[in-house]
């Protein structure tokens, strides 16, 4: 059962002049409608009239405090201009990777605004997906759906997965393959064919639930098969099986133009910008920092050199990610270049490496720390009066708080930081010796200027004699390269399909 009508005209919901930057899809038993976007200094913006159209929200703009109150029947968010930070009723901070902003006689928020703000006050579920610029609303089927490829020499692999789980219907269409899922809408995200392959040339999602392959001159067959998959995913496997040998450039190009499918030219989702490109490692302390020291003589230095060295080739070999180091010898760094060296090359993801120390001989165990905003805000309180700022609440009064510059930058990110976090943790459970894995956020100073989702990850214990034997093992140093690694497979799963992440607090 399809509800969804034909793709409304692209005109700006509210009428406004037509914006630059692609619209989102607002998508809905009621059926597909647009949400201009406009690019404001690298951020996707849209408008609150625009968004109050489509959801109903009340926008009251209150020129004393400054603010602008968005309110959905009894609940609404803060809004105040040049501050990332927005309070929502019941006095629940959120944080936007951009400030509300004035354009004209228009307000914009982030496109974060929808899940971060939206989909906590609304009645329905509202999820944004980044990968296929879809907004969902309330009780429409879109599954997410990712494709790995597999190129043996002879066959070429693609494994689908598909969440929640779905069969694909699969056809051939002259030279094209076309998987039709049962759905209202695909969220989809496919790494382009390998190259050189010859029977693949393209893949892409058609609206409103169809995956088109393109075969190339090299396809000779295809078949399906249904690999064991984990959890909510269903998997489906096609093996395109290529002719013996290579063809001829020649009769390619005599091979007629084959029927467009569908018939009218259809949008393409378009290949997303991978979420995760660099990456920073930082092996803390260094040069006459040598951080704690265990009994038997190990430096917290030198462990953490060791790790993030691992850490790195695990990454680049397995992911294909640049890694950047903070250091990579036995050097002093001051803490704020590195957090400025991520900065500075836009790292995606920034992970600093330590090993603990602890009067109690007895404490053992890992634990990965993210900032905290709740704490940042409490110590923030008791910083200097002169960079209060003044954020006003709903129902009139405001909240008082010191927004010092460093804290802004990873205000942002904590949500994916502690998204991270928690993978990591999930991750190591299984690393082999580790007696335990806890997750803290705290107001970690040397987090708080990142522009990225960044850890701290205390790796063990020098001070307990058990934990720095671990530290010292190159399996136990692989264990932890690994299970970080597969953590950042499942964050840049989780940003390139917007998957909701925790909340800030
Ligand atoms: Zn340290």
């Amino acid at each position: 059962m399809y509800l969804l009508g034909p793709l409304l005209l692209a005109s700006a919901v509210s009428g406004q002049a037509p914006t630059t930057g692609a619209s989102l899809t607002i998508l809905s038993r009621e059926g597909r409608r647009p949400l201009p976007v406009v690019d404001v200094q690298g951020h996707q913006m849209a408008g609150l009239d625009d968004l109050s159209n489509l959801f109903q929200l009340t926008i009251r703009e209150d020129s004393a405090a400054n603010a602008v109150t968005v309110s959905y029947k009894t609940r609404t968010v803060v809004l105040t201009p040049d501050q990332s930070l927005a309070s929502m009723s019941g006095g629940r901070l959120i944080s936007l990777p951009a400030p509300l902003t004035r354009q004209g006689r228009r307000w914009l928020v982030p496109v974060e605004f929808i899940s971060r703000a939206l989909a906590p006050m609304y009645d329905t579920r509202v999820e944004f997906r980044p990968a296929s610029r879809l907004v969902v609303v309330g009780d429409v089927r879109v599954p997410r759906i990712t494709a790995q490829y597999e190129d043996s020499g002879g066959t070429l692999r693609i494994t689908f997965e598909i969440t929640p789980k779905a069969a694909p219907v699969i056809t051939q269409d002259q030279n094209r393959l076309l998987l039709r899922v049962e759905a209202d809408a695909l969220d989809a995200l496919f790494p382009p064919p390998p190259s050189q392959n010859g029977v693949m040339t393209a893949i892409r999602a058609v609206e409103p639930n169809t995956i088109v392959i393109e075969l190339g001159p090299r396809f000779a067959s295809y078949r399906t098969s249904t690999p064991v998959s984990s959890g909510a995913a269903a998997a489906i496997a096609i093996d395109l099986v290529t002719t013996a040998a290579p063809v001829a450039a020649a009769p390619v190009a005599s091979v007629p133009e084959p029927p467009a499918v569908p018939a009218t030219p259809l949008p393409v989702f378009g290949a997303p910008r991978p979420s995760i490109r660099t990456i920073v490692i930082d092996a803390g302390h260094g040069g006459d920092d040598p951080g704690v020291k265990g009994a038997s003589g190990l430096t917290e230095k030198d462990v953490t050199l060791a790790v993030a060295r691992r850490l790195r080739s695990t990454i680049e070999n397995r992911l294909g990610i640049r890694v950047l180091m903070t250091r990579d010898d036995d050097a002093r760094i001051d803490a704020d270049a590195r957090v400025s060296m991520a900065n500075n090359n836009k790292a995606d993801l920034f992970v600093s490496l330590h090993a603990n120390g602890s009067p109690r001989p007895s404490a053992r165990g890992a634990a990965i720390f993210s900032l905290g905003l709740d704490k940042v805000e409490e110590d923030a309180r008791r910083q200097s009066q002169a960079n209060r700022e003044v954020l006003p609440v709903y129902g009139g009064g405001s909240r008082e708080f010191s927004l010092v510059e460093w804290e802004l930058a990873q205000a942002s990110h904590i949500e994916e930081s502690t998204a991270f976090a928690a993978l990591v943790e999930q991750r190591l459970k299984d690393t082999a010796g580790l007696a335990a894995v806890s997750i803290v956020t705290a107001p970690m100073r040397s987090l708080a200027g990142a522009n990225m989702p960044a850890i701290s990850f205390e790796m063990g214990y020098l001070s307990n004699p058990e934990d720095e034997k671990l530290l010292r093992s190159a399996e136990f140093q692989n264990g932890i390269a690994l299970a970080v690694t597969d953590a950042i497979v499942a964050l840049r799963d989780r940003l390139d399909h917007g998957q909701a992440v925790p909340a800030a607090q």
